[in-house]
């Protein structure tokens, strides 16, 4: 069986423009704060590097790396931190920066957490939203893309650990 990316489901130029609306949207609605941008590796790198570029804040920007356990295609709700924050984010306007909710485990699981911490507030952009699939309902606050039930790769998301330096969203198929 090979695994290759075949479609695109999201050009390089419609990616550019949806990134660059959410940029403004967050620009205007944090007007006079000094947000902290967390990133959740790894995927979001690549959507958090333009995101971030689009956003004409003084923000700060930091990393929380997850690893989500599950049989392989679903994630299982058991979600370890491998990477923590640098920074308290106590009394901060936290701003989450995620590639893809999906069953949105891994999310109920991180907001929980971060809530935790004491933030000023605490919200969510997503690249994208597969709703067909959602197990538990997640507050996204800024979504780029609502999708079909596809599995995606590129623009920072992977598929075996590739194919995250592909410009433009990809649909992966599986053929003998
Ligand atoms: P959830 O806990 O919402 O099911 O899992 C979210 C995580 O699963 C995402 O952050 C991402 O790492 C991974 N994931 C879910 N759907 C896809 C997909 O279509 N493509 C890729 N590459 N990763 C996905």
């Amino acid at each position: 069986m090979t695994t290759e990316p075949t479609d695109v489901l999201i050009s390089r130029e419609a990616l550019q423009q949806r990134v660059a609306a959410l940029g403004r949207a967050i620009t205007s609605e944090y007007a006079g704060r000094r947000p902290v941008i967390v990133v959740v590796l790894k995927g979001s790198f690549v959507f958090a590097a333009d995101l971030i570029r689009a956003i004409e804040l003084p923000l700060t920007v930091d990393f929380l790396g997850v690893r989500s356990y599950g049989d392989g295609t679903e994630s299982s709700g058991v979600v370890q931190i491998t990477a923590d924050l640098s920074h308290s984010i106590e009394g901060r306007d936290v701003l989450i920066v995620e590639d893809i909710v999906d069953t949105g485990l891994t999310l109920r699981f991180l907001l929980d957490n971060l809530r935790t911490r004491g933030p000023r507030s605490l919200k969510l952009v997503a690249l994208l939203h597969k709703p067909a699939r959602s197990r538990v309902t997640v507050p996204i606050d800024y979504l780029g893309f609502t999708i079909d039930d596809v599995f995606v790769v590129g623009y920072g998301l992977d598929h075996a650990q590739r194919y995250r330096n592909l410009p433009e969203l990809r649909v992966v198929s599986e053929h003998e």
